[in-house]
């Protein structure tokens, strides 16, 4: 600001403040991005995940990686014993058990309903077997009280590699998927894999 001969009195700066503003963004983020029951990243998070995994082992081909889908078993029937809430209650420790289980470098999901995922970056499908086969141990272990009662549950575990060679990230997906149907159909509360090339 100058006066009235051009002779600069003072300076005038504009600051804005945009603290409220980043962290309605992270907020909008985050909600985008998490399953509001078990706080666990969701379905499109997942996908974004496994994109960016697939991409990676494409450039480094020497690399591997396995996901894993888990589906509960019977879970209807939980809901009919125990009503939604001891369902709900159910899926959140669900969660926790799965979030406590994977490494930092992994990443876990809830896909939808009872139906969850695990990227395990780096494993070999052996070391990936032996990762679900721990998880469905500790599902069926659990016990949670609800209303003074006691509910558990088994899950069905179906485990495939993600590959550099798999068109794309969504072939892995299927894949576990397939073998998640076959430890149903082979009686449930339990891991199956799916080695490529024996569909
Ligand atoms: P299966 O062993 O074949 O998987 O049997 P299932 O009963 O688990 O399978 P089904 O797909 O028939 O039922 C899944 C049930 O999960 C049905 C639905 O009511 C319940 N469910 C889905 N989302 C939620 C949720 O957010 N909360 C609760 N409490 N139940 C849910
Ligand atoms: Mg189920
Ligand atoms: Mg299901």
């Amino acid at each position: 600001v100058r006066d009235h001969h051009g002779q600069p009195l003072y300076f005038l700066r504009i600051v804005e403040d945009v603290t409220e503003r980043k962290r309605l963004e992270i907020e909008l983020r985050d909600l985008a991005t998490t399953d509001m029951l078990t706080g666990l990243p969701n379905r499109r998070a997942f996908i974004a995940r496994l994109e960016d995994e697939h991409e990676r082992l494409r450039r480094f081909e020497s690399q591997q990686a396995a996901v894993l889908i888990l589906d509960l078993d019977y879970f209807k029937s939980i809901n009919d014993t125990h009503g939604h809430p001891g369902g709900d209650a159910m899926l959140r420790h669900v969660a926790e058990v799965i979030r406590d289980e994977i490494r930092a470098i992994d990443m876990s999901s809830r896909l939808g309903g009872e139906e969850f995922a695990v990227l395990l970056t780096g494993a070999t499908l052996t070391a990936a077997r032996e990762f679900a086969e721990r998880l469905r141990r500790k599902i069926a272990a659990l016990t949670v009280m609800h209303e003074g009662k006691t509910i558990t549950v088994t899950a069905s575990i179906g485990v495939a590699a993600l590959r550099a060679t798999d068109e794309n990230a969504d072939t892995a997906l299927r894949f576990a998927d397939k073998a998640l149907y076959r430890a149903k159909d082979l009686g449930r509360d339990r891991v199956e894999v799916l080695v490529a090339g024996a569909m």
